[in-house]
């Protein structure tokens, strides 16, 4: 940065988080954008945990999404961990370049990460505090890294958490919880961050969680997209029990009146609520569809053909 030398960088960099953001936001004039879901961590506690969860393993590399002003960034690099952080925001890549200026380890890439095709490996972890407007379609775009990531270390919206990590028969329970599920062999929550951690503040809490992932999908599922199916066939009416629910989804593509069918092969109730089901027993209900199907891809039940 201009006007800023090495040794001043590393001075900054040493200094608390909360003093740092407020420093770098001050002295080169930024102001955090919404719509780029920007609230800083500025809490060393908490930063010392993300951190902690982050390094568990000792990876062999670390790729951050969304930088900021470095709150998890400066104490990667720091760490000597290979480091490969992603900032969509021009000028925030530029305080980071700035701030881990001389260190080999680390690698700034100005970029969205959307746009950018995604490598991970049993060593490789990643980790963000997710901005809020597109939680989804990053942990879809760190879901779908090839090879996959080993593990995710990823603050998310209270809300969004919970959902993620909910149990049957909740209120928060449902298709988000399933997509995660078939992705991660385990969940875990590293802490809460309440709003106060962050400038500014936003408006809710924040969930931190470390999804170790699996190298494949289950081996017990048959079929992805028979598994997708089947969990928005089911929950797609929360108010009807399971066989209604299914009946009621015209995308499942069944034959007539051959739920009741795919609900028996799968060895469940169908007067059962969708929510109610655990993740094996939709694993159940969609390898059931996909036999299902395949039958009736084949031509059909004993109908003459
Ligand atoms: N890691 C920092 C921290 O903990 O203080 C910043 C977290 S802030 C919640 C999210 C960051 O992601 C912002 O710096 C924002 O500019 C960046 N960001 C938003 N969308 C992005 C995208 N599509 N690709 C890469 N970075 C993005």
């Amino acid at each position: 940065m201009r006007g800023y030398s090495a040794s001043e960088s590393k001075l900054v960099a040493a200094w608390p988080a909360a003093k740092r953001t407020a420093w770098l936001l001050r002295h080169f004039g930024l102001n955090p954008r919404k719509s780029l879901g920007q609230n800083f961590l500025v809490d060393d506690h908490h930063i010392a945990r993300l951190v902690e969860a982050t390094l568990a393993g000792a990876p062999r590399q670390v790729v951050e999404i969304g930088g900021g002003l470095g709150a998890l960034t400066v104490p990667l690099a720091q760490a000597g961990v290979a480091l490969t952080v992603y900032e969509v925001d021009r000028r925030l890549a530029q305080v980071l370049q700035w701030l881990t200026e001389g260190m080999e380890n680390v690698r700034v890439v100005a970029a969205d990460v959307l746009q950018v095709k995604l490598e991970g490996g049993r060593e490789v972890v990643a980790v963000g505090n997710l901005p809020y407007y597109v939680t989804t379609p990053i942990l879809e775009h760190l879901f779908n890294a090839s090879p996959p990531f080993g593990a995710l270390v990823v603050t998310v919206q209270q809300e969004v958490g919970e959902r993620i990590r909910a149990r049957p028969g909740t209120k928060a329970y449902g298709p988000l919880t399933l997509w995660c599920r078939f992705y991660a062999a385990s969940i875990e929550v590293i802490g809460r961050l309440p709003a106060t951690v962050f400038r500014p503040r936003p408006k809710v809490d924040s969930l931190a969680l470390r999804m170790v992932l699996r190298r494949k999908p289950p081996a017990e599922v048959a079929d992805a997209a028979s598994f997708f199916a089947a969990v928005q066939g089911a929950l797609g009416h929360r108010r009807k029990t399971l066989l209604n629910s299914l009946r009621a989804d015209a995308r499942l593509q069944l034959p007539a009146g051959r739920e009741a069918e795919v609900v028996k092969r799968a060895g469940l109730d169908g007067k059962r609520r969708g929510e109610t089901l655990d993740f094996e027993e939709f694993v159940r209900l969609g390898n059931a569809l996909a036999a299902e199907r395949s039958v009736a891809a084949d031509g059909g039940h004993g109908n003459g053909t």
